[in-house]
């Protein structure tokens, strides 16, 4: 059955190999960009996540275009890396803030229609750091570690409305993200990967269609780590 979708940060990265997934089995799928557009076929809103009206402007586009949003993947997301001791409160509230608010608002946006359908996915994109930690990523850690928290809130919240949430930590993946790390570090952390090497973003969004499919309708409230064995679920 085609579902609508909203891949926030749908435009590149892990986000635009997720909405290229949905949109191959056959979904309606949107994405939030902030400026560069819609990749073809995919129908685009412009919205930063950080503003609430935004977001409800653009669910409200998504609405109009193609139906309610049944499926919610919250993959936008930002890095600020710093030692503690040099982290400023821009630093550290920005990130919390896109990463953990903006899935929130999104979250939250997305509940009422998904409670009148009686039937819903959340998906959200945290981090194999989550749970690991990660030196100099105080800020990002945290922002990630607090979605598990939302998603295990939402399920017991709304499980008894066929609604799931559940958190998908990928390890490193070959994105614009990564590609900003030095080599030598590169080496280091594909190094300690159990699998010996980074994965694609197409291995992420395997795992998330199949988390927003019918043949998953029992798993919720789960961490679903994609590291190729980097943090085995700590
Ligand atoms: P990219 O840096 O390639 O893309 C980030 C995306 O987030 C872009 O689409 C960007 O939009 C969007 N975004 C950032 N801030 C906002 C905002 N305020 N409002 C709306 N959209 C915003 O990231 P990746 O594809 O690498 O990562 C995607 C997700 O996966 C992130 O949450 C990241 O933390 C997580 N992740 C990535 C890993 C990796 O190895 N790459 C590993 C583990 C987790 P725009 O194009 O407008 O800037």
């Amino acid at each position: 059955m085609a579902r609508t979708v909203l891949v926030t940060g749908g435009n590149r990265g892990i986000g635009l190999a997720i909405a290229q997934a949905f949109a191959k089995q056959g979904d309606r799928v949107a994405i939030t960009h902030r400026g560069s557009g819609a990749p073809d076929g995919i129908f685009g809103v412009r919205c930063d996540i950080t503003d609430a009206a935004q977001v409800d402007a653009a669910f409200t586009a998504i609405e109009a275009e193609l139906g309610p949003v049944e499926v919610l993947v919250a993959n936008a997301g930002i890095t600020a890396d710093t030692l503690l001791m040099r982290m400023s409160e821009d630093q550290f509230g920005s990130v919390v803030d896109t990463n953990l608010g903006g899935a929130w608002r999104c979250a939250k946006r997305a509940s009422s229609k998904m409670l009148r359908a009686r039937w819903g996915r959340m998906i959200f994109i945290s981090s194999v750091v989550g749970l690991y930690g990660g030196a100099g990523q105080t800020n990002y850690a945290a922002s990630k570690a607090g979605l598990v928290g939302l998603a295990r809130s939402i399920t017991r919240e709304l499980g008894a409305r066929n609604i799931t949430a559940n958190v998908v930590a990928p390890g490193f993946i070959e994105t614009d993200m990564t590609a900003e790390l030095a080599e030598n570090l590169r080496e280091q952390y594909v190094k300690a990967i159990p699998a010996g090497r980074m994965a694609t973003a197409e291995e992420v969004a395997s795992v998330v269609t199949w988390l927003a499919s019918d043949n998953s309708a029992y798993v919720t409230g789960a961490v679903i780590p994609v590291d190729g064995g980097l943090g085995m679920g700590h």
